[in-house]
């Protein structure tokens, strides 16, 4: 019997530690970037081993030039930076790379795969599926013809192997000072220094050489795109954009295109006037900005102003910036838990009330420097109607005075849900400092009060309404995160039918069961959304749920979706606890609009993410936090000039935490060029494929499986037949041959073309699907990354003190029966135990006296003192610390009933829906690049 249900995905979330341990990343220090004149370029030693990168690798200045204490360092004070020219060469990371079997072409060293070479003949494919109970596997689909060779899958482009010598090439930070630098693979471990463009983390492009006609672009396919993840977080070594402020002029910006100063803008007239980047248009600089400039027309004050020498800065706004020109109220939570008969009996309302209490409130989220959170909450549950609750408690001092206080909280119900309103504006949202007593004593009483609630139907839409009005009322945005376990039948707007048909997905029909049946909760999320507040959805459904309609509400909104199937504290309380303190603690902003400005020439035109546009250039999100990615497409209007650069500028305007108005500037400085051979190296094949995942994933709403895949696959061999036209003429016809930076183009359209987000239909339920899709078109390059190619980690060769081993490639066949492993793509995280492996693992591990007493989903690494449970604990660790959610544990045993939904995640090899291999897919490339090049 299948043990458990279907592996569920989960959500976002972040180490297992609490906000406390990580107050360093909000460290402001401004270092001055570039190397000022007569001083010597620091030297940054070598790094052997990814730790001593993440920890000590960085030489600190010897002065820490603090700029909001507006340090006016001399520039000879100023040793930390490097030389601008200390990576002359954009394309060392990930290039140059060699694979057995490849010749490198005289030309541009591309790699050259023969695929008529190796004369073993093919063999039948070597992964083998167990049937299991309920899910009969997918039949019909029919393997392409292969041709009568077959190469070893040694001699494919391996992505842990460009990985690993990427990382070798790694010996200083990335700079940022020069135009056109490729920045390191997204997975391998960097330091970013700002030097102009911003850190990579906030934004990265498809390519950093952008070809100078439309004409290039539409022959090479490679699309034109920008990842931004606005408030990303950085390394703790790295510089988070420094907030500056110039006072009652507000913002400096160029007059025609409206651009914001950055550190390509040029001063002209002795410091009078600048002419913009983007426009060339002159704008004369304001008395209170002005400063003289130096002998080489750099400004005196160049060192301490950020926006003249960073990539990334932040500016207080002025009123002009804000709603009505009235400064915000800081933001506020709002909590709506489902009381109906399921929550209640799964012992959700008791667990949620719990964490609330002893945990999550005393963590609410505040501004760095800030001494309390500003945050106010209210708290509000629901079932066939919709409870409000009146927490309005004493002052501390007043507290002892019981008669004085509110000592009980009062519930007021609603029930005409047909025109919502919220009972009491004042007393429903209060701060926790100065309610406590009162919030405690209602997070006590609510399970008491439901605990024999017999009531199954519940609403929905009318819950959120009530949210999005009372928020409205108090005049501030936030967030409302709302506790669900069921389908919302009862009779209200919004309710909702079981419309779930699975043997639809994967048909030309799917895309009806994955698009909302109607509108009601995308206009939710437009109200949330033009209100600054976004919904964040906990759901925990033991059936259908229609999250293709209700999840819109979080589309829109910009918020989350959390799922959790069959939900059992046991199983997915601590997973609960974490995204929710994760959720709390990232960097966010609210009632925010992000615009993307561009050099003359090109435009953004076409966005894609979770957030709600009213017209065709600005974004907007009810809140957008640290997690949270938009692409954006450019396009020519007009041919580029190769002599100068383009630039990208992107302004996010925001309310903070502690509700202060703010603008978040990022710009990117790109070269321009009329070659192909300039263009293919300055390719990002991260930031491609995270675009190229989105837009599949958007086109499954009115595409068909089919042509989403063939897509997927042209795309992929135009790419490669631009190349070999014009890039590599020599090469002997039978050849593949992939640009340095395209090398692992196959290997992730492989993965993409059989991903579950587009051809879930055995492992995933119509809401997984859902939910999958909606957590893809906001995920950023990294995780997009580890989404089409997981990371494999050997455990029983752990040893102390190195607890990072070298990944595994994954494929079925690089497994040993003796091993255990760890396979993780960011979302789900399995342990997989070799039937041969020593029973010792088990015991040390586990505490378990014998495999068989293992249970997938509740099997635990225990905390024991021996050296084996520490290294596995701490590579956990490790790699939980780089995802954004709490990935869910399974530990399964080799050829278990679960063992199929772990081999999933082995992408080289064919899948569970007989998704092509990553050999039989190169051969299918390659026909189809032979195809396109006669
Ligand atoms: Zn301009």
């Amino acid at each position: 019997m299948l043990a458990g249900p279907p592996p569920t995905y989960i959500s976002p979330t972040l180490p297992s530690t609490m906000p406390t341990s990580s107050p360093q990343m909000y460290t402001n220090q401004f270092r001055p970037p570039i190397m000022p004149p007569n001083s010597q370029p620091s030297y940054y030693p070598p790094h052997s081993s990814q730790t001593s990168m993440a920890t000590n690798g960085i030489n600190r200045p010897p002065i820490q030039n603090s700029y909001l204490n507006s340090g006016l360092l001399p520039p000879s004070s100023q040793s930390d930076a490097s030389s601008p020219m200390a990576n002359p060469n954009p394309q060392v990371y990930g290039s140059q790379s060699s694979f057995p079997n490849y010749q490198p072409s005289p030309n541009s060293q591309p790699t050259m795969y023969p695929p008529n070479v190796h004369p073993t003949p093919i063999r039948p494919p070597s992964v083998h599926y167990p049937n299991y109970p309920g899910q009969p596997l997918p039949t019909g689909s029919v393997q392409p013809q292969l041709p009568q060779a077959r190469i070893d899958t040694d001699s494919l482009p391996s992505v842990i192997q460009i990985l690993e010598q990427s990382q070798e090439k790694i010996q200083a930070p990335f700079v940022t000072s020069t135009p056109g630098s490729l920045p390191p693979l997204v997975g391998t471990n960097f330091v970013c220094q700002d030097q102009g463009s911003c850190n990579p983390r906030l934004m990265r492009s498809t390519t950093y050489t952008i070809p100078n006609t439309a004409d290039m672009i539409k022959q090479s396919h490679v699309p034109i795109a920008l990842s931004i993840s606005p408030l990303a977080n950085l390394r703790t070594d790295e510089l988070e954009p420094p907030l500056t402020n110039f006072g009652d002029i507000g913002p400096v910006r160029c007059q025609r295109c409206k651009a914001y100063m950055c550190s390509f803008m040029q001063f002209i007239d002795g410091g009078k006037r600048f002419v913009c980047c983007f426009c060339e248009a002159t704008t004369d600089v304001a008395n209170e900005y002005f400063n003289h400039l130096d002998h080489t027309g750099r400004r005196t004050d160049w060192y301490q102003r950020p926006e003249l020498c960073l990539g990334s800065y932040e500016v207080a706004a002025t009123k002009q910036y804000c709603k009505d020109e009235k400064w915000p109220e800081p933001p506020a939570f709002i909590f709506m838990i489902d009381v109906s008969y399921n929550s209640v009996r799964s012992g959700l309302v008791n667990y949620i009330c719990h964490i609330l209490k002893t945990d999550l409130l005393d963590y609410l989220p505040k501004d760095k420097n800030a001494e309390t959170s500003t945050v106010r909450v209210g708290f509000a549950t629901f079932d066939k109607q919709v409870h409000f609750y009146n927490i309005r408690g004493a002052s501390s001092m007043m507290f002892l005075c019981a008669f004085d206080s509110l000592g009980q909280p009062q519930m007021m119900v609603v029930s005409d849900l047909e025109e919502i309103f919220v009972p009491l504006l004042d007393g429903f949202l209060c701060s926790p400092q100065n309610s406590r007593g009162v919030i405690n004593s209602l997070l006590d009483q609510i399970p008491k009060t439901f605990a024999n609630s017999q009531e199954t139907e519940t609403v929905l839409a009318p819950a959120i309404d009530a949210g999005i009005q009372a928020l409205k009322g108090a005049n501030c945005g936030g967030k409302i995160y709302v506790f669900s376990t069921t389908l919302p039948i009862a009779v209200a707007p919004g309710k909702l039918a079981n419309r779930d048909d699975k043997k639809l997905l994967g048909t030309e029909k799917e895309s009806t069961l994955l698009s909302p049946v109607n509108n009601i909760y995308t206009k939710l999320g437009e109200e949330c959304a033009q209100n600054g507040c976004a919904v964040d959805l906990f759901v925990f459904p033991n059936a259908y749920y229609d999250l293709a309609t209700i999840g819109e509400v979080c589309r829109v909104s910009g918020g989350e979706i959390y799922k959790f199937n069959f939900f059992s504290i046991e199983n997915d309380g601590e997973r609960l606890l974490d995204d929710l303190r994760r959720n709390f603690q990232r960097t966010i902003g609210f009632d925010a609009l992000m615009r993307v400005r561009t050099s003359t020439g090109i435009r953004p035109i076409d966005f894609l993410g979770n957030f709600y546009m009213t017209n065709a250039t600005e974004m907007v999100f009810g809140a957008i936090d640290a997690d949270k990615s938009v692409s954006v497409e450019l396009k020519h209007d007009d041919k580029l000039s190769t002599d100068s650069n383009t630039y990208i500028q992107v302004a996010l305007l925001y309310t903070s935490i502690s509700g202060q108005r703010r603008l978040r500037i990022l710009t990117l400085a790109l070269t321009v060029t009329s070659a192909y051979t300039s263009f293919y190296p300055a390719c990002d094949l991260d930031a491609i494929m995270n675009y190229t995942t989105k837009v599949a994933v958007r086109s499954v709403l009115n595409s068909t499986p089919k042509s989403i895949r063939s897509s997927i696959i042209t795309q992929a061999a135009h790419m490669l037949a631009c190349y070999r036209k014009n890039c590599a003429q020599g090469s002997a016809a039978g050849q593949l041959i992939l640009p340095d930076t395209l090398k692992l183009l196959p290997v992730y359209s492989s993965s993409l073309v059989k991903c579950d987000a587009l051809t879930g239909t055995v492992t995933l339920n119509t809401d997984d699907r859902s939910w999958l899709m909606h957590r893809l078109m906001s995920m950023d390059v990294k995780g997009t990354s580890a989404y089409l190619y997981p990371r494999i980690y050997p455990l029983h060769t752990l040893e102390e003190d190195h607890i990072t081993p070298s990944m595994i490639r994954c494929s079925y066949d690089r497994l040993s029966d003796t091993g255990a492993y760890v396979i993780e793509n960011g979302l789900v995280m399995y342990i997989w135990l070799g039937s041969q492996l020593d029973p010792t693992f088990v015991q040390y591990v586990f505490g378990l006296q014998a495999a068989s007493q293992i249970q997938p989903e509740k099997c635990r690494v225990a905390q024991f003192d021996n050296p084996l449970s520490k290294n596995v604990r701490g590579l956990l660790n490790m790699i939980r610390d780089e995802r954004n959610s709490h990935m869910k544990l399974f530990v399964i045993q080799q050829r278990d009933s679960m063992e199929p939904f772990f081999k999933n995640y082995l992408v080289e090899d064919k899948n569970l829906t007989r998704g092509a291999s990553y050999i039989d897919f190169v051969y299918e490339l390659h026909r189809e690049i032979r195809n396109i090049l006669q």
